[in-house]
């Protein structure tokens, strides 16, 4: 994969505290991903990285 892809989070991530990796599919948590900034797929090197939308 090329570049960055974004995802909007959905209440499913909310329930579940994290996300699946849209290019491995391992499950992720938004704290691990906060903490390490990568996937946990032990093959996997793709980054993940989260950021808050503010809007008025
Ligand atoms: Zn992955």
């Amino acid at each position: 994969m090329v570049g960055e892809q974004r995802v909007r989070l959905s209440e499913t991530d909310a329930m579940e505290m994290g996300i699946r990796c849209p290019s491995c599919g391992t499950y992720t948590s938004f704290g691990d991903i906060l903490a390490t900034g990568e996937c946990r797929g032990a093959e996997c090197t793709t980054g993940l990285k989260l950021e808050l939308v503010t809007s008025e």
